[in-house]
């Protein structure tokens, strides 16, 4: 089952790492914000995906990218052309 890793306020998984801001020794308190709520945290939560596709994760690629790839690649289409 795939997870993806949310804001712990609103489930939102448009969140990111604000790490870079760790300039000096010490590591800053909260290393992850929400962009749906500018909700500050330390650990993002982890939940199943709600989509099966895996588009409510924003670096996920779009399903059937794997799919069209193969596609060009038909042998057929290769031996054919030209
Ligand atoms: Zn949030």
């Amino acid at each position: 089952m795939p997870e993806t890793s949310c804001c712990p306020d609103c489930e939102s998984a448009q969140i990111y790492n604000t790490s870079a801001h760790t300039m000096h020794d010490r590591v800053s308190e909260y290393n992850w914000k929400c962009r749906e709520c500018g909700h500050k945290f330390d650990a993002p939560q982890s939940r199943e995906a709600k989509n099966p596709l895996g588009q409510d994760d924003p670096t996920a690629p779009p399903n059937g990218t794997v799919a069209a790839k193969l596609d060009e690649m038909d042998p057929d289409d290769l031996g054919g052309a030209a």
